[in-house]
C-alpha cells in the first residue's frame, strides 16, 4: 500500500531520518515538532560503523562531513594540565573514542531537515495531545485542536517521550538512571581550545570536567559529569539545575572554577540524569516508538545517534517490506535492531562503571571480552539492502 499516511512525532535526529527513509519508500509523511522550529547546537553527537553506511545511503555524506565539528582528538590531562593520553579522531578507522564524524546535533538535524522539507510536511510547535487508534487507522488530536486521521504513528520525541508515555505508560517505568548526572553549556573560549577535547577525570570523586571545541573558535563546550542517587532533577527549572552542578562541581580542581564563572551567562545550560530507555517492546498496534523515546543508550554510550540513524533506516524498510502492516513491520525492526541496542546500552552502562570512585581499569584478560562488545556497538546490525522495495531516490 504506498501513500501510506505516517505521522513522526519529534524533529530532531530519529525523526528526520526516520522521515528520509518513509518517504524513499513511498509514504505520506507528516512530521510534528513541539518547539517553534528546529532546535539548533546541542551537544556533539558521533556516527560509527554502520550509522555512516547509513549516511552514504542517504546521499548525505558530503553534506554531513561540511557540517562536522573537526575535532583532531581528545587529552586527557590532569589537574594541572599536564597530558597523560591522547587519542586522534583517525585512530581505530574513523571510529575510535573520538569518531570523524562528530557534528552538532542541531547541526545533523539541519543536514537531515534540509534533505527532507521539500518531500516532507513539517509541523512546528505543535504536539500530539490525544490519539486513538482502530484496526484502520489513528485519529489524532492535535495540541493546536486539528484533528488528523494517519496509517501509522512514530514516536521519536526523545528520551523524555511524551507519546510513550500516552500508549505505553508513565516514564518511570521504562527510564533507567545510572547515577551520573551530566552538564553543558558554551562558554567563551578563553582557555585555548584548538581542535583538541581537554578530558580532566577526578577518578577519586567519580567526577569529570571537559572543555570541546567548537567550529566557531570564540566558543568552547564545557561538560561536567558528576555522581548522584537516583534523585530526579526537574528539566524544567534551570536555576535550580546551575545550583545543582555548582554544589557538586565547585571544589573540582583543573579549569572548573573558571568555566563555571560562565554558568549564568550560558545561552544553553543542559543538565540530566544519564538515562537509558529500557522497554520489552516498541509498539503497540500501530503505534511505534524510535531513537531515544524507544532505546535511549545515554550519551555515555555514544552511540545514540548511530541508533537513531540504523533504527530508522530499518523501521522504514521493514514496514514497508511488510507492505506496511504494522504488527509485520514493527517486529521486524525490533528483532534486528534489539540485539545492537543491547550492545550500546551495554557499553553506556560500563562507560558510567568505569568512572566510579575508585574503579579499576580493565584487566588485561576482560579485554576481549571488551572489545567484542564494542565491535557489536558499532557494527552489529546488518543493514539489508531492500532490492525491490519502491526507492523514490
Ligand atoms: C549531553 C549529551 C551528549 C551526547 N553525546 C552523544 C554522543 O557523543 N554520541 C551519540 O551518538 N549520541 C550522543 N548523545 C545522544 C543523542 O543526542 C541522542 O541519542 C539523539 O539525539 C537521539 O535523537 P532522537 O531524535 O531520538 O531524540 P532527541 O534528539 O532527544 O529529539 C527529540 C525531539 O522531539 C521533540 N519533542 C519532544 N517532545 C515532543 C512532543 N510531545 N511532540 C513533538 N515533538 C517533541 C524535541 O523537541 C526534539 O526535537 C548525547 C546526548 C546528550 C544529551
Amino acid at each position: 500500500m504506498s501513500g501510506t499516511k505516517v505521522l513522526v512525532a519529534g524533529a530532531s535526529i530519529a525523526g528526520p531520518a526516520l522521515a528520509h527513509w518513509l518517504r524513499r519508500r513511498g509514504a505520506e509523511v507528516t512530521v510534528v515538532e513541539r518547539a517553534p522550529g528546529l532546535r539548533p547546537g546541542g551537544q556533539a553527537v558521533d556516527a560509527r560503523g554502520v550509522a555512516k553506511e547509513v549516511i552514504t545511503r542517504m546521499g548525505l555524506d558530503a553534506e554531513v562531513r561540511a557540517a562536522c565539528t573537526d575535532t583532531a582528538g581528545a587529552h586527557t590531562v590532569d589537574a594541572d594540565g599536564t597530558v597523560l593520553e591522547t587519542y586522534r579522531a583517525e585512530d581505530d578507522g574513523g571510529d575510535g573514542y573520538i569518531a570523524d564524524i562528530e557534528i552538532l546535533r542541531g547541526d545533523l538535524s539541519q543536514v537531515l531537515y534540509d534533505d527532507t522539507r521539500d518531500g516532507v510536511e513539517y509541523v512546528f510547535g505543535d504536539r500530539i495531545a490525544e490519539l486513538t487508534q482502530d484496526a484502520d487507522g489513528v485519529d489524532v488530536t492535535f495540541a493546536s485542536g486539528e484533528r488528523r486521521r494517519f496509517d501509522l504513528v512514530v514516536g521519536a520525541d526523545g528520551l523524555h517521550s511524551s507519546l510513550r508515555g500516552m500508549v505505553f505508560g508513565p516514564r518511570e517505568r521504562y527510564l533507567r538512571h545510572l547515577g551520573l548526572v551530566l552538564a553543558f553549556f558554551s562558554v567563551p573560549n578563553e582557555f585555548g581550545v584548538d581542535g583538541w577535547m581537554v578530558d580532566y577525570q577526578e577518578q577519586s570523586s567519580g567526577r569529570s570536567a571537559v572543555l570541546r571545541p567548537l567550529k566557531d573558535a570564540k566558543q568552547a563546550m564545557a561538560f561536567f559529569s558528576f555522581p548522584a542517587a537516583d534523585f530526579d532533577v526537574d528539566h524544567r527549572d534551570v536555576e535550580a539545575q546551575k545550583r545543582l552542578l555548582r554544589e557538586q562541581v565547585a571544589d573540582l580542581g583543573w579549569l572548573t572554577p573558571r568555566i563555571l564563572a560562565h554558568v549564568d551567562d550560558s545561552p544553553d545550560f543542559y543538565l540530566d540524569q544519564v538515562a537509558q530507555v529500557v522497554m520489552d517492546r516498541w509498539s503497540d498496534g500501530r503505534v511505534g516508538l524510535i531513537g531515544d523515546a524507544a532505546f535511549s543508550s545515554s550519551p555515555m554510550s555514544g552511540g545514540g545517534t548511530g541508533l537513531a540513524l540504523v533504527g530508522a533506516y530499518l523501521l522504514a524498510g521493514e514496514l514497508a517490506a511488510a507492505d506496511w502492516d504494522p504488527v509485520a513491520g514493527f517486529a521486524a525492526h525490533e528483532q534486528r535492531m534489539r540485539p545492537f541496542v543491547e550492545a550500546n546500552q551495554e557499553i553506556g552502562r560500563l562507560h558510567v562503571e568505569s568512572r566510579r570512585p575508585g574503579a579499576q581499569p580493565p584487566q588485561e584478560s576482560e579485554m576481549e571480552a571488551l572489545m567484542a562488545v564494542v565491535d557489536r556497538a558499532i557494527n552489529g546490525v546488518d543493514l539489508p539492502d531492500y532490492a525491490g522495495l519502491p526507492d523514490s531516490r
